[in-house]
């Protein structure tokens, strides 16, 4: 669809800022020239559907770093435990009674929740099925994503059986929109052989995929507290410097890693992720939801690190909002250190596209709105109470919008939402499907 946005604010998280009375004109899946509307309309006076967007602004599709897109199934199922009996007793538990088609469905709602909250891409870890899974959910609504199948020490094989298919069938499928992760579970759950055995697997699959697309190294990371405890027990090995520590001493550490949490570091640890260039994701949510604490995330940025942002899955969250996301991320390190100064609005908003978009190696198609990079687009009416007067629309965007803010979301030019309407997917029948399944899991778990 070849389209021209104009007369709203463009907050572009690039080298143009912010443009007010601003367009942006879109050619196919790309954006191709962005500026004031006057200007834009001049050059190209016809040939194009005009979208007005006069009131509204218009950001790049947020990028949510850190989610487990099938367990939406459960949202609310269980709250208020201790992370290892939350897991332990209630989650894998009912997990391991979900088929694939649970796990489409699960991911399913989540990508259009996501997407009807402005999130146009997301990077999720869960089991793959061969023939229902979060790769054909992300597909059929119509977003973007990188999957990974998680992989655990007691299950080696049937892993990396999984993870080959996973990346043959779906790395760089969809015109691109669809990529693959490899992604060992968490340093406790993940034996050291079996650590740097998945590392070399991914070296390979990114030598295999060299003209596609990076194929990223996704783990939980320095959740809590007592993880580095966990994997000396588990593995008798020597973790006091801290598990980032630990595992740069593995070789498992680089540019292409996105590590969730980082919520429980060493200076050390904090070193390390800087100068192996590991990007972070930050899930303020989850981590106070499940007590695990806070990420030291001012200090990570001071040293250079890139974090974006994540919701966790909705068990730990419990929603995929990423504008709630945004603004706990800037409130709760002011609280905390007392200082408001911390984690501005922009800073914050670069968290949750363009920094996000690095944190999964993919700027160069998204995280901003620039002339070459994919047509992800979000539209948010700005003509609401809660959204005037209007000052700064970064400002807005962190403190005052909201999910249901969000009215026409583009991925790749396509029309994913039009006016808080998901064109891709039946949402009625979904949400029943969706029931059915809840109904038929909590049967398996009652016999
Ligand atoms: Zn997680």
């Amino acid at each position: 669809m070849d389209f021209l946005v104009y007369g709203g604010s463009v907050v572009t998280m690039g080298r143009l800022g912010v443009v007010r009375d601003g367009a942006v004109l879109v050619e196919g899946d790309r954006i191709v020239e962005v500026g004031r509307s006057e200007e834009v309309k001049r050059r190209n006076p016809r040939g194009y559907e005009r979208i007005d967007a006069e009131g509204k602004i218009i950001i790049p599709g947020l990028v949510n770093t850190h989610h487990h897109l099938a367990m939406s199934l459960l949202r609310g199922y269980a709250d208020d435990l201790p992370l290892k009996e939350w897991l332990e007793k209630w989650i894998w538990p009912v997990e391991s009674l979900m088929t694939g088609e649970d796990i489409y469905l699960g991911a399913k709602l989540t990508a259009v929740e996501s997407v009807l909250g402005g999130c146009t891409t997301v990077n999720t870890m869960y089991h793959y099925a061969p023939e229902f899974n979060e790769a054909r959910a992300i597909a059929e609504v119509g977003i973007r994503g990188v999957v990974g199948h998680v992989c655990f020490s007691w299950r080696k094989d049937e892993d990396i059986r999984l993870t080959k298919m996973l990346v043959e069938k779906w790395h760089g499928a969809e015109n691109g929109r669809v990529r693959v992760s490899v992604d060992p579970h968490a340093p406790y759950t993940v034996d050291p052989g079996y650590m740097r055995e998945l590392w070399s697997l991914t070296s390979e699959l990114n030598e295999k995929y060299r003209d596609k697309a990076p194929v990223i190294w996704h783990i939980h990371l320095a959740e809590t507290m007592d993880e580095a405890e966990k994997v000396e027990k588990a593995f008798n090995v020597d973790v006091k410097d801290g598990v980032v520590v630990y595992l740069d001493r593995l070789g498992v550490l680089g540019p292409i890693v996105i590590a969730a949490h980082c919520v429980h570091l060493t200076d050390k640890d904090i070193a390390v992720l800087a100068s192996r260039d590991v990007k972070v994701s930050h899930n303020p949510v989850s981590n106070l939801k499940l007590g695990s604490g806070i990420s030291p995330v001012p200090r990570l940025l001071e040293s250079g690190v890139t974090v974006g942002l994540g919701t966790d899955s909705v068990c730990s969250n419990n929603s995929s909002d990423m504008f709630e996301t945004m603004k706990l991320a800037a409130l709760i390190h002011k609280g905390v250190s007392m200082n408001p100064a911390l984690m501005d609005a922009w800073r914050v908003l670069r968290m949750a596209t363009i920094d996000g978009a690095r944190a999964l190696n993919w700027s160069d198609e998204i995280g901003s709105i620039e002339p070459g990079k994919k047509a992800d687009l979000v539209i948010i009416d700005a003509m609401k109470p809660h959204m005037r007067p209007m000052y700064s629309e970064v400002s807005h965007l962190v403190y005052a919008a909201k999910y249901g803010d969000v009215e026409t979301v583009f991925v790749g030019g396509r029309p994913i939402v039009e006016n808080r309407e998901v064109k891709t997917v039946d949402v009625e029948e979904l949400i029943t499907q969706v029931s059915k399944a809840r109904d038929r899991l909590m049967e398996k778990v009652r016999r």
